[in-house]
């Protein structure tokens, strides 16, 4: 069985490999938060002089991310995606659909609450666990490109570790990352590129990197 996020091999039948099963639990509790700095973010855009106060926070962001703030804080933005991915879970797992209500804060925080509380299940035993993690995955990244544009997580994607072996017969093993809309991925350390056709190889039926310097691929 594979990892349904990552596609990493697993020796054991759980759904999501324990790195990526981190990465949901780490997102899923900081979506509450990415809720709140977008409602900073927003102000922080009508008022963009004199008073910057505690909305500093958010660093400077150009002037269309208003707009994505304003959509990710309306229905259909985070709370509805969230709502659905806990109904879900709760009809997968014969449980009725949870309790809606309050402010749309609250609601965040209740749904994302909701999934963490069943997080073992999921990473063990459910199905969907590949597409929920996608999508929190994203919904994360694109919270996190209005509140946090400076994050060095948004600017390149790890995709996996360098396949190029040494003379000597270790391989590379360093990141390879896709900086932000760029068409070809490189090897930070010997450079190698490596355009979008092996991608797929790179995150799948690679040996493991030889040396300390990959950190896991389910970025
Ligand atoms: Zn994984
Ligand atoms: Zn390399």
């Amino acid at each position: 069985m594979n990892c349904l996020a990552c596609t990493r091999a697993l020796d054991n039948t759980a759904r999501l490999c324990p790195t990526c099963t981190r990465g949901l639990d780490v997102r899923l509790a900081d979506l509450p938060r990415q809720y709140l700095l977008l409602g900073l973010a927003e102000n922080l855009q009508r008022r963009r002089s004199g008073d910057r106060g505690p909305v500093a926070v958010v660093r400077d962001a150009p002037m269309p991310l208003s707009e994505a703030a304003l959509t990710l804080r309306a229905e259909g933005g985070i709370v509805t995606v969230l709502e659905e991915w806990r109904a879900a879970m709760q009809d997968a797992r014969g449980w009725g659909p949870p309790a809606i209500g309050g402010p749309c804060a609250r609601r965040v925080r209740d749904a994302a609450r909701g999934l963490r509380m069943s997080l073992e299940w999921i990473a063990a035993e459910w199905d969907a666990a590949g597409d929920l993690s996608h999508e929190v995955r994203d919904l994360a990244a694109r919270c996190r490109a209005v509140t946090d544009p400076a994050d060095p997580e948004q600017q390149s994607r790890l995709l996996g570790h360098c396949v190029v072996v040494w003379e000597d017969g270790t391989a590379c093993g360093a990141d390879v990352r896709l900086p932000h809309g760029a068409p070809i991925a490189q090897c930070r350390r010997c450079q190698t590129t490596y355009p979008s056709a092996t991608w797929l190889a790179l995150r799948t039926g690679q040996p493991e990197p030889t040396d300390t310097a990959g950190t896991g691929v389910a970025a």
